[in-house]
């Protein structure tokens, strides 16, 4: 038998991942894959900043959340948040997995015909649509949800003109107990409006109205809010069959339910302190399920859950490009990436792991990105180990709203990855280029340099 190697023993200060003074915890693993590739080796190919993504865990979180919602619930559908994040491979993934598409524009609603979409399995939500965009989804049959009175008469206006009923559904704000109120989209509840739009949907015989449709707030952290309009909402369904002899065939929740990011100002992390999606599940199915509807007037579930499905299954690979010290001492790291690339660090106090192996010295410290612009902070205070230039790290749970909300600002957007279930990578959006910054420009004549 061969004689195991003498290996010299070292003292290791165990961290238990507790909070130092400063009431922040200090990251303590290195993260050197994702989903099985080295991030390194992802630097490397693909370049700093990058973008990757996760289709094994986009898939896990849509089957895991349609799971909570339809063991407690008989019918359940799914429509994708095409603002969270809506590059076409994503889009598909979740259109693979059963979700219809959920858009707020006509530029999302023409991405989703693009998708091959059918028209009506397209939920049209937004206080913006354009006749033009009625006009399409009228066409294709879509569930328009109608925002304000303006836009209920432009639609009847539109009727006039064509022999189809679309299929419509209103919108409604109301009081959850979460402040301050949602009251900018859709009817108010309390004060009758949303009743009065739906009373003269139903009179004027031009449309159908076959749904009602809530989305409460986004990163909500309350279920109780969740009880509170569900409840609200089954009494105008039950009111629409009662006293309009107009059954409804869905209710449409929404999203806003919270992934597991800080907040940032919260005093503690986020996996410890928001709900879980069946905590909202049961929160929604109980009290629709309790209403006293019967069984077969039970109306479809829609849910329109955006960050909660895809946030963790998103990281950003950066790298350390210098360090310095500030006039009162404190340590600064300077990074590839910034707010124009991380729109969520405006909100978040990301988790933040380096990407290789290092030293149990930690230090507080600034992470800044490279914009030369002082609100271009991506942490304003993290305990890390030192890194040095050059040093990766990877920034977690970046899937929802940076990929449609980043800047092309004084840098161009970086490439986006894609990491199959058999952890082959694919590129999904290049890295924008020089060229591709300047294409829709146009010099007149007299301002050509060289005239
Ligand atoms: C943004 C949005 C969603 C998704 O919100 P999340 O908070 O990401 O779940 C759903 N419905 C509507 C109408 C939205 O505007």
């Amino acid at each position: 038998m061969q004689k195991l190697k003498y290996e010299r023993p070292f003292i290791k200060k165990l961290n238990a991942g507790l909070m130092n003074k400063f009431g922040t915890r200090t990251e303590t693993q290195p993260l050197t894959h994702i989903d099985g590739v080295p991030v390194k080796k992802l630097a490397e190919q693909y370049g700093s900043p990058l973008f990757v993504l996760s289709e094994r865990q986009i898939r896990r979180n849509t089957r895991a959340a349609l799971r909570a919602f339809k063991t407690r619930y008989p019918n359940v559908q799914f429509a994708w948040s095409y603002k969270t994040n809506y590059l076409n491979a994503v889009c598909n993934i979740f259109h693979q997995e059963g979700s219809w598409a959920e858009v707020v524009s006509g530029v999302e609603y023409r991405k989703a015909l693009g998708n091959k979409v059918p028209g009506n399995q397209i939920v049209f939500n937004g206080p913006g649509k354009q006749k033009a965009d009625l006009l399409l989804a009228i066409q294709h049959d879509s569930l328009i949800h109608i925002d304000h009175f303006d836009e209920l008469y432009t639609l009847f206006e539109i009727c006039n003109t064509i022999s189809k009923k679309p299929r419509v559904a209103i919108r409604v704000n109301m009081d959850t107990g979460v402040y301050p109120v949602w009251d900018r989209f859709g009817f108010n509840f309390e004060n009758e409006e949303a009743w009065s739009a739906i009373t003269k949907i139903v009179s004027s015989g031009k449309l159908q109205l076959v749904g009602l449709h809530c989305h409460i707030g986004t990163f909500m952290l309350s279920t109780s809010a969740y009880r509170i309009a569900a409840t609200k909402m089954c009494s105008l369904v039950m009111r629409c069959r009662n006293q309009l002899n107009n059954p409804l065939q869905y209710m449409d929740m929404g999203g806003g339910l919270p992934s597991t990011n800080t907040l940032k100002g919260a005093y503690l992390p986020g996996v410890d302190t928001v709900p879980s999606v069946d905590d909202f599940a049961e929160a929604i199915t109980t009290a629709i399920l309790d209403y006293g509807f019967k069984q077969d007037e039970l109306p479809t579930l829609i849910m329109e859950c955006g960050r909660v499905l895809i946030d963790d299954a998103g990281y950003l690979i950066g790298s350390v490009l210098a360090n310095k010290r500030l006039s009162d001492g404190r340590r600064a790291t300077i990074l590839d990436f910034g707010v124009n690339t991380l729109f969520t660090s405006f909100w978040y106090d990301h988790q933040i792991s380096p990407a290789q192996e290092f030293t149990q010295h930690t230090e507080n410290m600034v992470l800044y990105g490279p914009l030369c612009m002082n609100i271009d902070v991506v942490r304003e205070s993290i305990n890390l180990p030192l890194l040095n230039a050059g040093d990766n790290l990877v920034v977690h749970k970046v899937g929802a709203y940076n990929m449609t909300q980043w800047m092309q600002f004084i840098m161009s957007r970086p490439a986006i990855v894609l990491i199959d279930e058999q952890q082959q990578p694919h590129v999904v959006r290049q890295a924008e280029t020089l060229e591709y910054m300047e294409q829709p420009e146009q010099v007149p004549a007299h301002l050509m340099f060289n005239k």
